[in-house]
Order: C-alpha cells, then sequence, then structure tokens
C-alpha cells in the first residue's frame, strides 16, 4: 500500500471527502523512539489527520497539529506542509505504565492547531480535549473554526495509520444540503476500523457509495521528511555568545542538538564553535 492522499467529490451530495494511507512513513516516524503500542498508533492517527489538513491549506506552507494535556503523554505533535511530507513525535511515553487510549493518554487540556504559511503568515486555532477520541476533538476544531460540517474517522494498527474525511462543500442550498450532509454522514459513519486500514481506497469508496456519483481525484503521495538541518541550530549557538559557547564545548567536548523528529544529531566540536563565530565577527565587520 502507497503512502497517499486521495481526495474525492460526491456532487450530488454536495460533500467531498479524503482518505489518507500511511504505511511506510507512518513506521519511519515511530521508529525513532521506543513508543509504546497505543502511543504509536496515536502518533499515527495525529500523522493521518494532520496530511489530510496538510492539502487543504490554500497557503504554501505547514500545519501542525498539537495536542498539550495534563495526561502521561503531555505533548503530541504531527506536521504536514503542502508537499506531502509529514512528521511527528509524542513527549512523555518514558513513563507510561499502563495502556490506555486517547481521553487518559493526554487528560485534559488543549488542541492547538497552526498553520504556518509561507512569508512568515501564522494562523491559530486552539479547541479543549473532549472525548474518548482524537477524532472527537478534531471534529470540535473543525466545528468551531471551519464552520463547515466534518466527519473524521481514524485509524491505526502497527503497520498502517488512515484517515476518512468528509466536509460539507459551502454554499449549497441550506435544506437539501442538511439532508445530504446527514445522509453522507450515515454511509460514511458505517466504516470500520478494519476496513479502512486494509481496504483500496477504491473498495472502501465503493462499500460506501455505490448509489452515489463519486469523482475520484488523483492521489498524491506523503512522505517521511525531516527539514531540520546543522544551519538551523548555528543561530541557538550564536546566541549563547562566545565564551559560554566556548565553556559548553570545554565542558561536553562539543555542542550537539538532537533532533527529535528524526534521531539526527546536529554536532559542532570546537573548531565549528570557533569557526561559527569568527564567521559571524567578519560578517558583522562587512556590514559596518
Ligand atoms: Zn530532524
Amino acid at each position: 500500500m502507497a503512502d497517499q492522499n486521495t481526495r474525492f467529490l460526491l456532487p450530488e451530495l454536495h460533500v467531498r471527502g479524503q482518505i489518507i494511507e500511511l504505511e511506510h512513513s507512518y513506521q519511519s516516524i515511530t521508529a525513532n523512539a521506543d513508543y509504546p503500542v497505543e502511543v504509536a498508533q496515536l502518533l499515527g492517527q495525529a500523522l493521518a489527520a494532520v496530511s489530510a489538513l496538510g492539502s487543504i491549506i490554500k497557503l504554501r506552507g505547514s500545519i501542525i497539529l498539537q495536542a498539550q494535556g495534563d495526561g502521561p503523554i503531555d505533548a503530541l505533535v504531527a506536521q504536514a506542509n503542502n508537499a506531502g511530507e509529514i512528521r511527528g513525535l509524542a513527549h512523555g511515553y518514558e513513563t507510561l505504565t499502563t495502556e490506555s487510549g486517547f481521553a487518559k493518554l493526554l487528560g485534559s487540556g488543549r488542541l492547538v492547531m497552526t498553520v504556518d504559511a509561507e512569508g512568515g503568515k501564522r494562523y491559530q486555532g486552539i479547541v479543549q480535549i473532549e472525548g474518548e477520541q482524537l477524532s472527537d476533538t478534531l471534529e470540535a476544531y473543525f466545528a468551531q473554526s471551519e464552520q463547515l460540517k466534518t466527519h473524521v474517522f481514524l485509524a491505526a494498527n502497527k503497520r498502517r495509520a488512515a484517515c476518512f474525511l468528509l466536509q460539507q462543500l459551502p454554499g449549497a442550498d441550506a435544506e437539501d444540503a442538511e439532508t445530504c450532509w446527514q445522509h453522507a454522514k450515515i454511509l460514511g459513519g458505517t466504516l470500520t476500523e478494519t476496513e479502512l486500514l486494509e481496504l483500496d481506497t477504491k473498495d472502501i469508496l465503493h462499500r460506501l457509495f455505490h448509489q452515489q456519483e463519486v469523482q475520484l481525484f488523483e492521489p498524491a503521495p506523503l512522505v517521511f521528511r525531516c527539514r531540520c538541518s546543522r544551519e538551523k541550530v548555528i543561530p541557538a549557538i550564536l546566541q549563547m555568545g562566545y565564551e559560554d559557547a566556548m565553556k559548553l564545548v570545554e565542558e561536553q567536548g562539543d555542542i550537539s542538538a538532537n533532533c527529535e523528529f528524526c534521531n539526527q544529531l546536529h554536532r559542532f566540536d570546537r573548531v565549528d564553535v570557533a569557526a561559527l563565530f569568527r564567521t559571524q565577527s567578519t560578517a558583522s565587520r562587512r556590514k559596518h
């Protein structure tokens, strides 16, 4: 199964939809940490959900789903951009002792959705964490921010994570649109986790909407990619100042930053650090 995002349209019902399937990317991301099964699956659901949202955003940029609660998992982060690149992580799993679902893992807290558009524009939406599933909180987010009726269904097992999303199209006649929406939602609501994780997109749509006209779009690929780099660590080192940075190198042997998303170690030894400050002072002399 390919990692992909397939959009579809149910024109008679004034509804659009998406099916996200993750396999290789999900496995690569969860392999970056020693996650217990239920945390990996929750992260998989968050990745599938954010992948669906990544293609909805009209601007170029990325969308970040961040759940912060008072439960053992104090942070769950998933990010997607409109190039179909995804990454994510969970914090706090090390102390987890018992198996539990979304509500117990996150506890009470909030879900923050951030859209970082290219060019520095940032939009944020916040909802309280609610319900037994991540999808309950996401539906609350849509109800609050998009005002378009949205149905979200998420599933994950050890190998795959998936998202099934239905959304009412804007601009339809009110009374008719409500009847159509209810119809689409009832049909969509019969999808099971096993079907979503195991069936092809075409088979899922045939199973749910065989009596409807379905327009299927070309699937867009999704891939795990982390855009971290050595260059992005440099400002933090320069911020420390030469004396403090060199003192740290003295104590630790080097300055290293481990990327939590991809596990890559960005390491700066004594020569690297000295060179950074030399470059900076040359650059600032040139400026003046
Ligand atoms: Zn990284």
